[in-house]
C-alpha cells in the first residue's frame, strides 16, 4: 500500500490537533494539550486505490531545530494552518513555508503544500479574509482552503487534496 506522509503545521493554538483527530477519529477537541506532538495512521481510498496516510500533528517545538529538520525532511506533504480568527497565525503561514522549502532545499512550487484557513465557523471573529488567504496561496502556488474542525466543513477535501499532492506518480 502507498504511504503518504502529512506534516501538520502552524502557529499555536490554529486547530493543528484539531483538524488531525476530527479527520482521523471524527470527534472535535476542545481541550487538547498544546505541547503533545503525536502522529496518527488514516486508511483512504484515492482513485480506487488504497493507501495509509501518516499524519504527523506538530507542536511548534521551534528551540529543537534540527528535529524540525527532520520532520520537514520526511514530510511527503504539508498542510499550512492558521486560523482566520487570528491575523498573527496568518503571518506566519510564509515563514512556515519557507523554512520548508528552505530544509527541503526545494522551490516552493516543488513542494506539496496546502495552506489552510481553519476556524471558518467563527465568521464574527473572522480577521482575515477568504481573499486574502486565497490571494496568499496563488503568490506561493499552493492550494487553498477553509475549513472547520468544529463543523467538520472541508477536513476530507483538505486531505484528500493533500493524498493526490503527494501521490507516487
Ligand atoms: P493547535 O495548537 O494548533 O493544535 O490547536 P488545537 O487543535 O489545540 O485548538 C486550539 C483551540 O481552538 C481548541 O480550544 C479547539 O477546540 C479550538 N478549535 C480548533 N479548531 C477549531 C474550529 O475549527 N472551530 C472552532 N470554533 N474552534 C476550533
Ligand atoms: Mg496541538
Amino acid at each position: 500500500m502507498e504511504r503518504h506522509s502529512i506534516v501538520v503545521v502552524g502557529g499555536g493554538g490554529v486547530g493543528k490537533s484539531a483538524i488531525t483527530v476530527r479527520f482521523v477519529l471524527n470527534r472535535f477537541v476542545t481541550d487538547y494539550d498544546p505541547t503533545i506532538q503525536d502522529s496518527y495512521e488514516k486508511e483512504i481510498v484515492l482513485d480506487q486505490n488504497k493507501c495509509l496516510l501518516d499524519i504527523l500533528d506538530t507542536a511548534g517545538c521551534e528551540e529543537f531545530y534540527y528535529l524540525q529538520g527532520i520532520t520537514y525532511r520526511t514530510g511527503d506533504g504539508f498542510l499550512i494552518v492558521y486560523s482566520i480568527t487570528d491575523r498573527s497565525s496568518f503571518d506566519l503561514v510564509t515563514h512556515f513555508l519557507h523554512e520548508i522549502c528552505q530544509i527541503k532545499d526545494l522551490k516552493e512550487e516543488e513542494v506539496p503544500m496546502i495552506i489552510v484557513g481553519n476556524k471558518c465557523d467563527l465568521e464574527v471573529e473572522r480577521e482575515v479574509s477568504y481573499q486574502e488567504g486565497q490571494d496568499l496561496a496563488r503568490l506561493k502556488h499552493c492550494k487553498f482552503i477553509e475549513t472547520s474542525a468544529r463543523t467538520n466543513q472541508n477536513l476530507e477535501e483538505v486531505f484528500y487534496a493533500i493524498a493526490r499532492e503527494t501521490k507516487q506518480i
